[in-house]
Protein backbone atom coordinates (compact mmCIF):
# COMPACT_ATOMS: atom_id res chain seq x y z
CA UNK A 1 0.00 0.00 0.00
CA UNK A 2 1.73 3.66 -1.34
CA UNK A 3 1.65 6.29 1.43
CA UNK A 4 -0.45 9.13 0.89
CA UNK A 5 0.62 12.61 1.76
CA UNK A 6 1.20 13.67 5.04
CA UNK A 7 0.35 17.03 6.40
CA UNK A 8 4.00 18.37 6.93
CA UNK A 9 4.69 17.37 3.60
CA UNK A 10 1.40 18.85 2.10
CA UNK A 11 2.29 22.25 4.23
CA UNK A 12 5.89 21.87 2.44
CA UNK A 13 4.26 21.85 -1.04
CA UNK A 14 1.88 24.77 -0.08
CA UNK A 15 5.14 26.85 1.20
CA UNK A 16 7.17 26.48 -1.79
CA UNK A 17 4.18 27.27 -4.09
CA UNK A 18 3.77 30.37 -2.04
CA UNK A 19 7.47 31.28 -2.63
CA UNK A 20 7.26 30.94 -6.34
CA UNK A 21 3.92 32.60 -6.52
CA UNK A 22 5.85 35.56 -4.47
CA UNK A 23 8.17 36.17 -7.04
CA UNK A 24 5.96 36.25 -10.20
CA UNK A 25 5.76 39.45 -12.01
CA UNK A 26 3.04 40.39 -14.84
CA UNK A 27 4.71 41.30 -17.95
CA UNK A 28 2.33 42.86 -20.19
CA UNK A 29 2.28 43.37 -24.64
CA UNK A 30 0.63 46.43 -25.05
CA UNK A 31 0.96 45.57 -28.40
CA UNK A 32 -1.63 42.71 -27.62
CA UNK A 33 -3.91 44.63 -26.17
CA UNK A 34 -7.52 45.43 -27.77
CA UNK A 35 -9.04 47.40 -24.76
CA UNK A 36 -11.50 44.96 -23.76
CA UNK A 37 -10.55 45.89 -19.99
CA UNK A 38 -11.47 42.14 -18.60
CA UNK A 39 -7.92 42.63 -16.68
CA UNK A 40 -9.54 45.70 -15.04
CA UNK A 41 -12.70 43.48 -14.65
CA UNK A 42 -11.33 41.04 -12.55
CA UNK A 43 -8.18 42.21 -10.85
CA UNK A 44 -9.09 42.12 -7.02
CA UNK A 45 -6.33 44.96 -5.87
CA UNK A 46 -6.74 47.46 -8.71
CA UNK A 47 -3.67 46.97 -11.22
CA UNK A 48 -5.65 47.57 -14.53
CA UNK A 49 -6.27 50.87 -15.62
CA UNK A 50 -8.28 51.98 -18.72
CA UNK A 51 -7.11 54.49 -21.24
CA UNK A 52 -10.33 54.97 -23.08
CA UNK A 53 -8.95 57.55 -25.41
CA UNK A 54 -5.73 54.89 -26.28
CA UNK A 55 -7.98 51.33 -26.10
CA UNK A 56 -5.76 49.92 -24.67
CA UNK A 57 -5.22 49.06 -20.72
CA UNK A 58 -2.39 50.86 -18.76
CA UNK A 59 -0.33 48.46 -16.20
CA UNK A 60 0.11 50.60 -12.54
CA UNK A 61 0.79 49.57 -9.15
CA UNK A 62 2.17 46.12 -9.75
CA UNK A 63 3.79 46.16 -6.28
CA UNK A 64 -0.27 45.68 -5.59
CA UNK A 65 -0.22 42.53 -7.88
CA UNK A 66 -1.39 38.92 -5.49
CA UNK A 67 -0.21 36.90 -8.81
CA UNK A 68 -4.09 35.35 -8.59
CA UNK A 69 -3.87 34.85 -12.42
CA UNK A 70 -7.13 36.02 -12.95
CA UNK A 71 -5.96 38.81 -15.75
CA UNK A 72 -4.17 36.13 -17.55
CA UNK A 73 -6.88 34.11 -17.66
CA UNK A 74 -9.48 36.37 -19.11
CA UNK A 75 -7.45 38.16 -21.59
CA UNK A 76 -8.43 37.30 -24.83
CA UNK A 77 -5.83 38.51 -26.56
CA UNK A 78 -3.00 36.33 -24.82
CA UNK A 79 -1.52 39.96 -23.66
CA UNK A 80 -0.58 38.87 -20.16
CA UNK A 81 1.70 36.96 -18.48
CA UNK A 82 3.10 36.02 -14.65
CA UNK A 83 6.71 34.93 -14.81
CA UNK A 84 10.03 34.94 -12.62
CA UNK A 85 11.72 38.12 -13.40
CA UNK A 86 14.66 37.12 -15.59
CA UNK A 87 13.62 33.19 -15.81
S1 LIG B 1 -7.95 41.89 -21.01
FE1 LIG B 1 -6.17 41.86 -22.41
S2 LIG B 1 -6.92 42.84 -24.30
FE2 LIG B 1 -8.36 43.36 -22.66
S3 LIG B 1 -7.63 45.34 -21.87
FE3 LIG B 1 -6.71 43.72 -20.58
S4 LIG B 1 -4.71 43.33 -21.57
FE4 LIG B 1 -5.95 44.46 -23.06
S1 LIG C 1 -2.51 38.51 -11.42
FE1 LIG C 1 -4.37 39.06 -10.24
S2 LIG C 1 -3.68 40.64 -8.82
FE2 LIG C 1 -2.10 40.49 -10.40
S3 LIG C 1 -2.66 42.04 -11.93
FE3 LIG C 1 -3.61 40.11 -12.57
S4 LIG C 1 -5.69 40.11 -11.70
FE4 LIG C 1 -4.47 41.69 -10.64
Amino acid sequence: MTEGPTLRSLIGEHWNLARTLRKLEIRFDPERCSGVWECYEVCPVDCWEPDYEGSVVIFHHGERCIACGACVLQCPEGAIELEVPGG
